[in-house]
């Protein structure tokens, strides 16, 4: 006779596994979807989403985990963990009307194409009315979850449980401190890398060789693969993770640190503890920790000077013609590029986390209510003159350049800098804890910081929130010193000297 805690435990992985078909269907219609296929395509999304919602909501759940609560003397640490991840998510889920549900997401899909083609002409007056109604649903939403004080902390609490405005604007102030004069003597540096070393690098052989270093790094081809896909992306689970990259031939580091990064994110899936799939304690953290994963192995990792010792060869031997006039030292500064651009994704780590701050601060900004959404190009323009010392001459390469708050993703801009943050101090952690691991790398061995990373946060699960588990791992609270430091020893050795 199954106990409540299974019986709750399959109703999970009912619904989780819904889930995965969903998250299927999706990675299909980026990577393999005929041009009119389209409509079909939203129509199996929109009965997956039922499907699903019916599946989360059961009242046979509400009832378990009054049962389990009601009893909680008799289960065990993990058992609690689910429970409590498990009413969280049930109450969210059952709060929100179906109605609701169903106009969001048919909002989003609208919304979506309308930012698109807002995108593609610079019209940011056509996409405005759209960012007005998913700002509108937003509030609704934590108004309905309790949140009605607080909705951007709301917005925040969705990507990373736990974390507040006001915590990430402690941090970012005091990165913003540090960074803002690293920026400005890098900029005044005499060092300058090549732009256009790269030319004419056949996609084949990039393949060959993406694969042969995300399969050394320690991803399950067996449990997972790569494809194509406009905007790379990666999803699925630690059964089965579905990874895409792009190809040009003429930037062929474009592709590769896209990849890494997206195996980064991968590699945490995997190691993720399959048995526990659905629940909590098969889960991640949030996405900051998802960030601190992937950003690790594409920068700390794979941008550094033992990387490349063991990479360079290999790379030489697949694009000999192409690299003939390439020295190490051009390819090694080619891989740690600094320089300003207007577009985040193309940003360079030490530019990278100003476009977050300028993000975050015009998110909060939109909460609060201070600024209107037609207001919103005049200071996205001048907060980016103010901080990246360049001003977008369209909306298509200033406001309108995110996807995210055409799905009405507010609040998870400021993940990607916590996760460089969370980044830096567990790079600093294996540093201090992990001797000889530089040399590892120059073998091409980078087993032993997966398996660090397996034991100090993969296998874990949603068990620690996101502060807790860097305290944890690292003995200490998240600080911004770390990524200030590790910029500094990384950038300035290269520019600064
Ligand atoms: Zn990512």
């Amino acid at each position: 006779m199954p106990t409540p805690y299974d019986r709750l435990v399959t109703r999970l992985k009912h619904a989780h596994a819904l889930g995965t078909v969903a998250d299927l269907l999706g990675w299909d219609e980026q990577v393999n979807l005929p041009p009119d296929s389209a409509d079909a395509r939203a129509a199996q999304h929109a009965v997956m989403a039922e499907t699903q919602h019916a599946a989360a909501t059961a009242p046979e759940i509400g009832r378990l985990l009054s049962e389990l609560e009601r009893d909680s003397a008799t289960l065990t640490a993990d058992q609690l963990v689910t429970v409590r991840h498990a009413r969280r998510d049930y109450d969210r889920a059952t709060k929100l009307p179906t109605e609701f549900v169903a106009e969001k997401a048919a909002h989003s899909s609208h919304a979506y194409h309308a930012w698109a083609d807002a995108k593609k002409h610079s019209d940011f007056a056509a996409y405005a009315p759209f960012l007005e109604k998913h700002l509108a649903l937003a509030r609704r939403e934590a108004e309905l979850l309790g949140w009605g004080d607080r909705p951007y902390d709301y917005a925040i609490d969705r990507h990373d449980p736990g974390l507040s405005a006001a915590q990430i604007t402690a941090l970012f102030t005091e990165l913003k401190r540090g960074l803002v004069p690293l920026v400005r003597d890098i900029r005044a540096s005499k060092v300058q890398a090549a732009t256009n070393l790269f030319q004419g690098f056949p996609v084949e052989s990039q393949r060959v060789f993406l694969r042969e270093v995300t399969e050394r790094l320690g991803f399950n081809y067996r449990r997972g693969r790569i494809d194509v896909s406009l905007h790379p992306f990666c999803s699925g689970t630690g059964a089965d993770i579905r990874m895409t990259t792009r190809f040009d031939a003429d930037n062929p580091l474009d592709s590769l640190f896209s990849s890494i990064h997206e195996t980064g994110h991968g590699m945490y899936e995997q190691g993720l503890p399959l048995a526990h799939l659905g629940t909590a304690l098969g889960q991640s953290v949030g996405m900051a920790v998802h960030e601190s994963q992937s950003r690790l192995w594409e920068n700390q990792v794979a941008r550094s000077r033992v990387f490349w010792k063991f990479f360079e060869p290999k790379f030489r031997a697949l694009f000999p013609a192409q690299l003939a006039a390439v020295s190490s030292d051009a390819l090694y500064l080619a891989v740690n590029a600094v320089e300003p651009t207007l577009i985040r994704v193309d940003a360079d780590e030490v530019h990278y986390n100003l476009h977050i701050l300028l993000r975050f601060e015009l998110e909060q900004k939109l909460f609060s209510g201070v600024l209107a959404v037609r207001d919103l190009p005049a200071a996205w323009n001048a907060l980016c003159t103010e901080l990246l010392g360049q001003t977008p001459a369209n909306d298509r390469e200033g406001v309108l350049q995110d996807v995210h708050w055409s799905s009405g993703g507010f609040g998870y801009f400021p993940s990607y800098c916590l996760g460089n943050m969370i980044a830096a101090q567990l790079w600093d952690t294996t540093r201090r804890t992990l001797s000889g691991l530089e040399d590892d790398f120059a073998r091409g061995d980078f087993s032993r910081l997966l398996g660090w990373l397996r034991d100090q946060i993969h296998t874990h699960g949603r068990r620690y929130e996101t502060m807790e588990l860097v305290r944890r791992v690292t003995g200490a609270e998240l600080s911004p010193n770390h990524l200030l430091a590790y910029l500094r020893e990384r950038y300035g050795g290269l520019y600064l000297t």
